[in-house]
Formats: C-alpha cells, structure tokens, sequence
C-alpha cells in the first residue's frame, strides 16, 4: 500500500510573514502525519525559518529547485549540500516553469537528478505534455521521452527517493484539471514506463502524484484512483483552508 503524498508548490508567492502563518495553520490543523506525507515547498529564504517551526511536526519542508553543481562560481544558485546545511533534503526537479521559462531541458535535468540523488536527497520529478502535445495524441510519448531522458541514470537505491508528478501543462495555473480518467491513464502508462526501466517492485511502489489546478472540489475523485497516490498542488495550497481540505481528501 503506497502513503499519498500531498505537496504545496509555493512556488515564488508570500512574504516570510505570510509564510509562517500559513505553516503555523497547516501545523494545528494536520495531525494525520501516519497516514498521509505532506510537504510544502517555499522560496529558498524561507526553508531555515520555517524548518525551525516545523521541527516538532509531521509537516515535509522541500526545495523548489536546485543546481546539479555543489559549490562555485554559480552566481544566485543554490546548491545540494546547502539546503542539507539547512536541514532540506526534499528538491522538486523538472517543473514546467523551470523547463519552460528557465530552459530546463532534459539533459541539465539528468544532472540536477544525479546531484540531488548523489546526497541521497527526495526528489519530486515532474512531467507533462503541453496542450498541443495532448491535441497531436503525442503526450504519452512526451511523458515517457522526458521520464527516460532524465532518470536512466538511477540505481534501485535512488528509486526508492523517487516521486513522479504528472502535471499536464495546460492543466497548470488555468483551472482546467485532467479528468480523473486521463489521470489514472497516465499515471498507469508512467508506472509501466517505471517498470521497463527500473523493474515491476520498484514501479509498484513509486509514487506518482497528480498536479495541475488541484482543489478541493476535485481532489477526492483524482485520488481515488489506482495509480494516483496523491498531488503536487500550487495555487490552493497557498491557502490554509483549500490545502486542508485537499490533505483531508487523500486520507
Ligand atoms: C504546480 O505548480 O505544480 C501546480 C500544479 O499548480 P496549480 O495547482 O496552481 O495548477
């Protein structure tokens, strides 16, 4: 039996004050840390202060990015073994905003991936097709060039710190979400994927999350699905009551 994981993607949103009273809320409210892992991932400034809140709590801190080098001329990079000095061990790698506006292509992806699992980091890999990809019938392609371009590299060890999230890209930040059935269709296709590459145990055990407009009115019908072990969650897990209520749909 796989644990869902529910993970708020803050991605570049609140100040550090708006930051701890929205992990201090989550912190009373989430008691449940047996039977579900939720993680959030702030900004960078953030990760110190709000480890330091969390420490007595069953609330996951995670990066939302990282350099594949561990030290050096990199200017306004952070790297591995920084955020371990600061007690992170959680990296989200290969969101679409990074391969997107940051020119993340599989290649440098592969590298970070390599790092980030060379500190025996968790890393939450993303992947997705764009809507022209899903309109040509190509998205199972796109998913499955991206997984095996940037993760052909890992040991059975590496796996087992692996997490997928299938986040369609047209699905992102627009409100439009995968129906539950296109989700479990490629969440399935991605745990085949898993198992030419890294065997049957290993992609019966990964956990794949769903993400891409994640609310609370949707998300009990996506995680009821087989292959969906939970969600990478932006825009609501910026409020309290919404990531709440999402934890509470995958209990
Ligand atoms: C994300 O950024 O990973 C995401 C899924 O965003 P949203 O939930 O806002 O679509």
């Amino acid at each position: 039996m796989r644990k869902k994981i529910v993970a708020g993607n803050w991605k570049m949103n609140l100040t550090l004050k708006q930051a701890i009273d929205l992990v201090e809320e989550l912190k009373k409210n989430f008691h449940s840390g047996d039977k579900v892992e939720v993680v959030v991932a702030p900004s960078f400034p953030y990760l110190y202060p709000l480890r330091e809140i969390l420490k007595a709590s069953a609330i996951e801190l995670s990066a939302q990015n990282m350099h594949w080098e561990t030290a050096g001329a990199f200017t306004g990079e952070v790297s591995a073994p920084m955020l371990l000095s600061v007690g992170i061990d959680r990296v989200i790698l290969g969101h679409s905003e990074r391969r997107q506006y940051f020119c993340e292509d599989a290649g440098l992806l592969a590298k970070k991936v390599k790092t980030a699992m060379d500190h025996e980091m968790q890393v939450i890999f993303c992947v997705g097709e764009v809507l022209e990809e899903r309109e040509a019938g190509r998205h199972f392609d796109t998913v499955r060039e991206q997984l095996e371009a940037s993760l052909h590299a890992l040991t059975p060890a590496d796996w087992s710190r692996m997490t997928i999230a299938y986040e369609p890209v047209w699905a992102i930040g627009t409100g439009k979400t995968a129906t539950p059935d296109q989700a479990q269709e490629m969440h399935r296709f991605i745990r085949q994927v898993v198992s030419g590459m890294a065997g049957e145990q290993t992609a019966e055990q990964i956990r794949i999350l769903y993400g891409g407009s994640v609310k609370p009115s949707n998300a009990a019908d996506l995680f009821s699905r087989p292959d969906v072990d939970g969600g990478l969650v932006g825009g609501a897990s910026l409020k309290p009551e919404d990531f709440l209520a999402i934890i509470e749909a995958a209990l």
